[in-house]
């Protein structure tokens, strides 16, 4: 695809949006009639006037979602039919591809580039997969004797709640529906309120498949209201969630004075790079080092924020890096020639501006360390790199979630372990060296849900995606997924 900025500029002009909620199969204002601004962070304009959905709104999507899973319109129907449905969304996602990318790039400030290149392909192929599943799950006859059989099946689990972050909106809805739909359940989804616009379109587009009406709403709100009463109804039986660990634990507690629901949580991280002296082809370990920390402004969970490198490689790896910095200079999100988009909020700036002062007093700065295009209104960062970091200091230890690495050396194997591990969060880690024992011991001693090695988050269908410790629990992607959205059924008839 080989889109220009006069492309997307007009397309912009033109674009109609969503901003209603989508409950039991049509738009309508929230119940309290209130609405929340959503702003371009790329220039600060205002965008959208968007429902603030509430408890009363979580109430109407719950009883539709309820009604449509006990009347079976979709939970009981035949699994190929649910097959075609969602294969058909897949395709009416990748033929809305520009819309989709634009509208997730103006809200919350992302390359459209690669929104159009990657997030909207990566929710067509989840939305797809997850639809080829569908027909191909069977459940398991066990050898009980001649006087007994004994059946196990998976149930979907009911009314599925999803709620999701800012950072990649369509994404991370369809890492959630896709299995929890295609298990039978009915969804409500709940957008971050930096980010509604693309969960808005994707309600219309999923009637527009044949999802039936109730069985899947879409609830844009705020944190505290909508969020929360969707983690407290007692009529929704799992929580989904992506977000950061603090409103990770508020959905455990949510669970544990409500109706004990099943809480899956994906949250925070500082996943940890390790590059080995082993490791040959030094340029391409940095051109991925520089990947890990500033793709999507760095604002990615499993961002490779912490690079150990092994002291002897140290100085010529790091210069390596820095050469590598320039190819994400920030810029007009709708420009292809621009190498980082726009942080996604004023807030969400100041908070990474905050962890830069504190990295000039901590560690050395290598490069960036600005905010940037000031003059354009929006919310822009230059790559920085901090060498030289304290293990112990909060530059290392917490999770930043933008464009900012923080650089420490180790001497041995050894030591790259204990680092690594030292940490609340177990996402993901990536490992570098051409030694395949180094690889193999380095990688089972490290506390993450995910290793890549001689490559950086590394993130597939096939494969599970999720954390250890306070990066959560349970997995997104892969079959395991259906392990969320489904109950193991056990049916015994004495014969
Ligand atoms: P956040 O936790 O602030 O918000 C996530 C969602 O929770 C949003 O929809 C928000 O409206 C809702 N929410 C906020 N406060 C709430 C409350 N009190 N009760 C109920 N719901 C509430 O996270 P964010 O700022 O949108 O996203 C950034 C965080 O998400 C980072 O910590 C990042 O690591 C994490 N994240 C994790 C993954 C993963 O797969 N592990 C993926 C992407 C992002």
């Amino acid at each position: 695809m080989n889109r220009t900025l006069s492309h997307w500029t007009a397309l912009a002009a033109g674009l109609s949006l969503r901003t209603q909620a989508f409950v039991a199969g049509r738009f309508r204002p929230a119940c309290e009639g209130r609405t929340f601004a959503t702003l371009n962070p790329a220039t600060g304009e205002h965008l959208a006037y968007v429902a603030a959905c509430t408890a009363a709104d979580v109430d109407l999507a719950v009883a539709a979602a309820r009604r449509s899973f006990e009347g079976g319109v979709w939970s009981r129907c035949d699994p190929a039919e649910r097959r075609r449905v969602l294969t058909r969304l897949a395709d009416l996602i990748v033929a809305s591809t520009d819309e989709l990318a634009l509208l997730e790039s103006l809200d919350m400030g992302k390359l459209v580039r690669d929104a159009a290149t990657l997030d909207v392909p990566a929710a067509a192929e989840v939305f797809r997969w997850y639809g080829e599943a569908c027909d191909k799950l069977n459940g398991e006859v066990i050898r009980a004797g001649e006087g007994a059989l004994a059946m196990i099946d998976r149930e979907p689990v009911g009314v599925v709640g999803a709620v999701v972050p800012w950072n990649f909106p369509l994404k991370m809805a369809a890492w959630k529906c896709a299995p929890a739909l295609a298990a039978g359940n009915s969804v409500i989804l709940k957008p971050a309120e930096q980010s509604p616009l693309t969960a808005l379109r994707l309600a219309e587009l999923a009637a527009e498949a044949g999802i039936p009406d109730g069985v899947f709403s879409v609830l844009p709100g705020l944190g505290h209201e909508a969020g929360q009463a969707i983690g407290l109804h007692d009529g929704i039986d799992c929580v989904a969630f992506t977000g950061s660990t603090e409103v990770g634990k508020k959905f455990l507690g949510y669970a544990s004075v409500s109706n004990m629901k099943r809480v899956w949580l994906e949250c925070g991280g500082k996943s940890a790079n390790l590059v080995f002296s082993a490791t040959r082809d030094l340029d391409r370990a940095a051109t991925f080092a520089a990947q890990g920390i500033f793709f999507n402004q760095g604002e990615v969970c499993s961002a490779t924020s912490r690079l150990f490198v092994q002291q002897d490689i140290a100085e010529a790896f790091i210069a390596r890096l820095l050469a590598k910095v320039d190819a994400y200079r920030p810029g007009n999100p709708l420009d292809p020639a621009s190498g980082m988009g726009a942080m996604v909020s004023e807030e969400q700036t100041a908070r990474v501006m905050g962890f830069i002062a504190l990295g000039r007093e901590s560690a050395q700065l290598a490069c960036g360390g600005e905010r940037v295009l000031t003059e354009t209104g929006g919310c822009f960062i230059a790559p920085t790199v901090f060498t030289g970091v304290d293990p112990a200091s909060r530059l290392a230890r917490e999770e930043i979630f933008g464009p900012v690495l923080a650089v420490a050396t180790f001497a041995d194997e050894a030591e790259a372990i204990r680092l690594a591990n030292d940490s609340i969060y177990g996402l993901g880690a990536s490992v570098w060296t051409d030694d395949l024992s180094q690889a193999h011991r380095v990688a089972r001693r490290l506390h993450a849900g995910s290793v890549s090695v001689n490559t950086v988050d590394m993130v597939d269908v096939r494969t599970p995606f999720g954390g250890v410790k306070q990066s959560g629990s349970g997995r997104d992607l892969s079959l395991h997924a259906f392990d969320k959205y489904t109950d193991l059924k056990t049916t015994w008839i004495s014969l």
